[in-house]
């Protein structure tokens, strides 16, 4: 079990990850999910003492990382998002290395090495130089290190990044297997990463967590708010107070120009009434509607709902958006 609380990491005076606090379980698999940027990395380098915190705190196992390095550091395995290998080496030479880092009980150190290298199919590898590796294969010989001294806890940086769609899914296939007999936490940006192997996803964006939810959550959420979408002749600002004024309304999820002074609108609304006095209201309105149409808002749907950036406004972007509703004024007072 790995306990985070209340962590802040500043790069200078850019706060890269704002006071965040979660757990890790026993025996579960969790997706780290967030956009690029989202500080995943950055935590993940402070969960394994890679990297100083600003503050807070981390426990692995009961050890805290920064006065217990030694004791937590050996609970964990770390698969960083560009592992260190020395490219020179062969791969039996480099994990002979890392086990003498991890200090690996001497007498076990042969067998460990044997072990993880039939776990991850590169024994016939052993005496290959890591460099003349395919990205694949060196992927998994950074998983061999990360196993190394089993550890309890996995953590796992991106790990399918850059390996082409039959690697993708051996490695998700190990991860699951992995699951039996370690807790793993894998940081991704794609959704469907964490729908094919993870128990419970925490959605970061921008330093934040947004949602810590088990996928059975997720899909409910995502399950229960219908998704109107809508296209309608005319300037956006009427509109778009008129849809905020629908009975059950909920969010904007995004407008778009499909084509001159006609703009489609997704709008996340509690159920089928909202379309029907959105139309009524539309129609009393004198706007033309061209299309419309409702579903179930799906998983994706709510990932980049719940990973947009939030509003906070400077003052040059308040400026900004002034200038723009003065502008789509006009655009008003000419259609
Ligand atoms: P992710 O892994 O989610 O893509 P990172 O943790 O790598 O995000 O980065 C989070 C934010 O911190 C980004 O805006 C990134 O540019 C910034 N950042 C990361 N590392 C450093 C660093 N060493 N110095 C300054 N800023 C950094
Ligand atoms: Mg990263």
């Amino acid at each position: 079990m790995v306990k985070i609380e209340n962590l802040t990491k500043y790069y200078g005076i850019f706060k890269a990850v704002n006071n965040i606090s979660f757990e890790i379980p026993d025996n579960e698999i969790i997706g780290f999910l967030g956009p690029n940027g989202a500080g995943k990395s950055t935590t993940m380098n402070i969960i394994t003492g890679f990297l100083p915190a600003t503050s807070g705190n981390v426990t692995v196992e009961g050890y805290n990382i920064q006065s217990q390095p030694k004791a937590a550091k050996r609970q964990i395995g770390y698969l960083p998002e560009f592992p260190p290998l020395y490219q020179d080496m062969k791969v039996k030479e480099y994990l002979k290395f890392v086990a003498g880092i991890k200090e690996v009980n001497r007498y076990m150190v042969k067998k460990q090495i044997a072990d993880v290298m039939e776990q991850l199919k590169i024994t016939d590898r052993a005496d290959q130089i890591i460099k003349s590796l395919s990205k694949g294969f060196k992927q998994r010989v950074g998983f061999a290190q990360a196993l190394l001294g089993s550890p309890k806890i996995l953590i796992l940086d991106e790990p399918t990044v850059g390996l082409d769609p039959s690697q993708i899914i051996e490695v998700r296939a190990l991860i699951k297997e992995l699951k039996k007999t370690h807790s793993v936490i894998l940081s991704t940006h794609i959704l469907q990463e964490v729908e094919a192997v993870c128990d419970r996803v925490i959605i970061i964006a921008e330093g934040e967590i947004r949602a810590n939810n088990t996928m059975e959550e997720l899909t409910s959420m995502a399950g229960k708010n219908p998704v109107i979408t809508i296209s309608v002749d005319g300037a956006r600002t009427p509109v778009v107070n008129l849809i905020k004024s629908a009975e059950g309304f909920i969010s904007l999820i995004n407008i778009e120009q499909i084509e001159h002074n006609v703009y489609e609108y997704k709008i996340e609304v509690k159920g089928e009434n909202t379309r029907k006095d959105l139309l009524k209201k539309l129609v009393i309105a004198d706007f033309n509607v061209r299309q419309v149409s409702i579903e179930t808002a799906n998983l994706e749907e709510i990932f980049v709902k719940l990973s947009s950036p939030k509003e906070k406004k400077s003052n040059i972007q308040k400026l900004r958006d002034i200038a723009k509703e003065y502008e789509e004024t006009e655009e008003d007072t000419n259609a």
